[in-house]
């Protein structure tokens, strides 16, 4: 246990440092993901079959199956990231290279709704945008 002249003099030295320790996220950039970090999927929806192989290999059953007039089987995945542990799975399991997992990490939202991936064509982030603007 250090003694507490030692622990003022640190408090002292750091509180006089000019850089800071911390940064004001997310106003100011410095977050980056390091890499072989999981966050959200990308999903091509021209390239899924409807299978199903990520929903059977989802721990949390957080990937629904809805209809689709796009897919082979007339089903596509619906991922709630609310839910999910971001295990990598449904990638390991997708055969068609449909889905995997970016280094996209801002997921923060302010309800469960916009948790929801749906036919993500697009990375999560334009996909955010194209929300805001319908
Ligand atoms: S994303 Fe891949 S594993 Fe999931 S239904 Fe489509 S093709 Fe099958
Ligand atoms: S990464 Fe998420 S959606 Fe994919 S299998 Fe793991 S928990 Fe399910």
């Amino acid at each position: 246990m250090p003694r507490p002249g030692v622990i003022i003099c640190e408090a002292l030295r750091n509180a006089f440092k000019k850089k800071k320790a911390t940064i004001d996220y997310p106003f100011q950039e410095g977050v980056k993901p390091k890499k072989g970090l999981r966050g959200a999927h990308y999903f091509i929806l021209e390239k899924c079959t409807g299978c199903r192989a990520c929903e059977r290999a989802c721990p949390p059953m957080c990937i629904e199956m809805v209809p689709s007039e796009v897919t082979k089987t007339g089903k596509r995945p619906v991922i709630n990231l609310g839910e999910c542990i971001f295990c990598g799975l449904c990638e390991e399991a997708c055969r068609y290279d449909a889905l995997f997992l970016t280094d996209y990490i801002e997921l923060s939202a302010f309800g469960r709704d916009e948790m929801i991936i749906y036919s993500k064509e697009t990375k999560p982030s334009e996909s955010k945008e194209q929300q805001e603007e319908g």
